[in-house]
């Protein structure tokens, strides 16, 4: 009998986990990007209590100011995942970087085309953040970069019609859309974020990124552009 119960349960456990998602926000600010000045242990105790599985510290322009997270990684790690990649400024616009340090490759001023060919080469990925923003975004030249992993489809930060261009382009594309907050602020971390179907890990991160089996979700009732 108890043998019986412990099968059961091991059973239940498996379904339970092969419908479990593991959503993690992709895109997140904190004092460190220099533009906000939001403290990135708020952030994370946030992000715990909005019961998400992950989130990604990706601050402007440099992968190695957000070296804090490699703390935050530890002494949270009972209840949150916590990865770090980089939102960088290319001169085409904004986007994310995760499984290299951008801070040691020669991209300085480099065009999105230019970054993604020696961000991928270097085993990364990179995917373009609030495409149709406007400001800092790459609007419709995407549709002429190849080698992109994924398009950022929900951004926290931009209006609904601007990601739904953007759901769109991944669409035509053919590529996997993500989520992300582009939370300036804790209380707005977790307002967009990507469901992976997959346990993610710091190991496996960029591997499930250049998989596609995600999807982009945004929580949102009332969207709001970003004011800058
Ligand atoms: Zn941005
Ligand atoms: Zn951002």
């Amino acid at each position: 009998m108890a043998i019986y119960a412990l099968y059961h349960t091991i059973e239940n456990i498996n379904v339970y986990h092969k419908y479990m998602t593991f959503n993690v926000d992709l895109h997140v600010h904190s004092k460190f990007s220099g533009d906000n000045d939001a403290d990135p242990e708020e952030t994370v105790l946030q992000a715990i209590k909005a019961n998400l599985y992950g989130l990604a510290f990706t601050e402007h322009y440099s992968y190695e100011v957000s070296e804090y997270a490699e703390h935050l990684r530890e002494k949270h790690a009972e209840n949150i995942k916590i990865f770090r990649g980089v939102e960088f400024s290319s001169a085409d616009g904004h986007c994310l970087v995760f499984g290299v340090n951008t801070d040691r490759l020669s991209i300085k001023n480099a065009s999105m085309e230019e970054v993604v060919s020696i961000v991928n080469e270097k085993g990364g990925v990179v995917i373009p953040t609030h495409p149709f923003r406007g400001n800092n975004s790459i609007g419709e030249s995407v549709r002429n970069l190849k080698g992109l992993c994924a398009v950022e489809g929900y951004n926290g930060y931009s209006h609904h019609s601007q990601n739904k261009k953007a759901l769109k382009i991944a669409d035509e594309l053919n590529l996997p859309f993500t989520g992300g907050s582009d939370s300036h602020a804790p209380q707005e971390v977790g307002s967009c974020y990507t469901e992976f179907n997959t346990e993610v890990t710091q190991d496996n991160l960029v591997d499930l990124l250049k998989a596609g089996e995600y999807r982009g979700v945004d929580i949102r009732k009332i969207s709001r552009i970003w004011p800058f």
